[in-house]
This record gives structure tokens, C-alpha cells and sequence, in this order.
């Protein structure tokens, strides 16, 4: 039996004797299937081949796989109480990372953004003997059912410590964000772009496919409540500072003059 993960979008199947016959992940329109088609591998033979960075990215510490592997995102450990929260997830976890992790303090929770990102959530969760806190909207899109698994519903859950999880949607339904100490990490629900004078916002990003503007419009209102200065988005180096909460406004603007052709 082996727990499968699938290259292009690095998500880990419940075990198997064979590779699962399709990733639903990378079916929906929101991923693709590369041009030469799905391929799966493991754990371990990931393993052989790639390691975990785990340094600063910018106030966090962040965990990303190197060479890049699947969607290419990286993690960032959220201090909560002793321990962490690993918001956003990566599919590799060896033994280096884990024990990087605990010197840390541990995990005390994972809490994902969107179904791209679960990856070997369960693998973490398992490690760490900690629960994964994932918005109910997208149930749907969980490929490794497992009692650790916790959904929530509604528009914000309180994590203590500072740390609340914010539902925007748009990308996926059950879309999260997460606030903690003046920092939102966003994930792909508001998007890093190269010019940090702005967001971007899509239900597709591989495919360019666009969200309708009462969507971008929810998102922005979503994060509203929250005092903000800096936007850490999914990848390394992807910051958004100072004044994000202002840059989010505008950008939410933006992309309603632009659908009304206003630009
Ligand atoms: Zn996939
Ligand atoms: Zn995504």
C-alpha cells in the first residue's frame, strides 16, 4: 500500500495498492492536467529527490520545497501559544522538516486556505497529533478523509492566540485567509502580484479565468474588519507592505472598472 501524491498538484491519496485512475484536484477547471498527462509518485521517492527549506519570509518563517515541486507554494509556521499553526501546507515531509518543526515548538494546528494547498495535510497531521481546520464550503475537495479533519462554517473562526481564519471565498467557496498581529496571509484567495501597488483576484489563475466582481467585492469586505499592514501571499518573497489593507481596496476597485471596461 502506498500513499500516492500527484505531481502536478502535489496532492496525497489515501493508500492504495495502485496510483489512483484520476486527480480530481487537477480535473476542475481551476488546475490542469499537464499536456503529458497525470503522473503520480510517493513520499519517499519525493523525498529522494527534493528537501524542505524552512527559513524567514518576511515576519514568518516559511516551509517551501526545493527544487520546486507541484504548485510551487510554501508554508508559514503562525506562532500560536508554546507551539505553531502550519498555515497552508506542503506535500513533502521528512524527517529533516520534522524535526526543524519541533525544535520549533511544534504544531498545534494546520489551517489551509484552499484545496490546492491540502497536499499530505493528513501526513502533518498525523506527525504532529494535531488538527487540520478546513472551511466546510469545500468538503467536497478533500481527497484523504481523516478523523484529524476539522471543517468549520461560517465567515471567521477564532484559533486563540491572536489568529483568526476569515472565509473570502471567490477562488473556492470556502476560500480562507488568516489574520494574525497586523500580517493576513492570503494564500491565492487575494493574490501577490508583481506590482505590489495592487492585488489580483481569479477562479482561475492557471487558466485566467475571472471571478465576477461581487465576488472580489465579498473578499475585500471579508478582510475589512481587520487592521492590517502586510499581505503575505502563497509563495516566497510574495509580500504585499506597508498599507495592504489600502492596496486590497484599491485593487478591488480596479477589477470592477476593468469588467465594466473603465480602465
Ligand atoms: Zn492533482
Ligand atoms: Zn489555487
Amino acid at each position: 500500500m502506498e500513499e500516492f501524491i500527484c505531481i502536478a498538484c502535489g496532492t496525497q491519496y489515501p493508500p492504495a495498492p495502485e496510483a489512483p485512475a484520476a486527480c480530481p484536484i487537477c480535473e476542475d477547471p481551476r488546475q490542469y492536467i499537464p499536456p503529458e498527462g497525470q503522473r503520480w509518485t510517493t513520499m519517499a521517492e519525493l523525498a529522494a529527490g527534493h528537501a524542505n527549506a524552512v527559513r524567514a519570509d518576511g515576519d514568518f518563517v516559511g516551509i517551501g520545497t526545493e527544487p520546486s515541486f507541484a504548485i510551487g507554494q510554501r508554508a508559514l509556521l503562525v506562532p500560536l501559544g508554546d507551539a505553531s499553526l502550519l498555515w497552508d501546507c506542503v506535500s513533502l515531509l521528512d524527517d529533516a522538516t520534522a524535526a526543524e518543526v519541533e525544535r520549533r515548538g511544534g504544531l498545534a494546528g494546520i489551517a489551509i486556505s484552499h484545496p490546492h494547498y491540502y497536499s499530505s495535510m493528513v501526513a502533518w497531521a498525523h506527525r504532529f497529533d494535531c488538527p487540520v481546520h478546513l472551511h466546510a464550503a469545500d468538503a467536497e475537495w478533500v481527497m484523504r478523509p481523516d478523523p484529524a479533519i476539522r471543517h468549520w462554517d461560517g465567515e471567521q473562526l477564532d484559533l486563540g492566540g491572536g489568529v483568526t481564519l476569515i472565509r473570502g471565498g471567490g477562488h473556492f467557496p470556502g476560500g480562507t485567509m488568516l489574520h494574525y498581529d497586523g500580517a493576513l496571509l492570503t494564500g491565492d484567495i487575494i493574490q501577490v502580484i508583481p506590482d505590489r501597488s495592487h492585488v489580483g483576484f481569479m477562479w482561475s489563475y492557471p487558466n485566467l479565468v475571472p471571478l465576477p466582481e461581487a465576488a472580489v467585492q465579498a473578499i475585500a469586505a471579508a478582510v475589512e474588519p481587520f487592521e492590517f499592514d502586510t499581505i503575505h501571499g502563497a509563495w516566497w518573497g510574495r509580500i504585499v507592505t506597508p498599507d495592504a489593507k489600502r492596496v486590497v481596496r484599491r485593487s478591488a476597485e480596479r477589477y470592477g472598472r476593468a469588467l465594466r471596461g473603465e480602465l
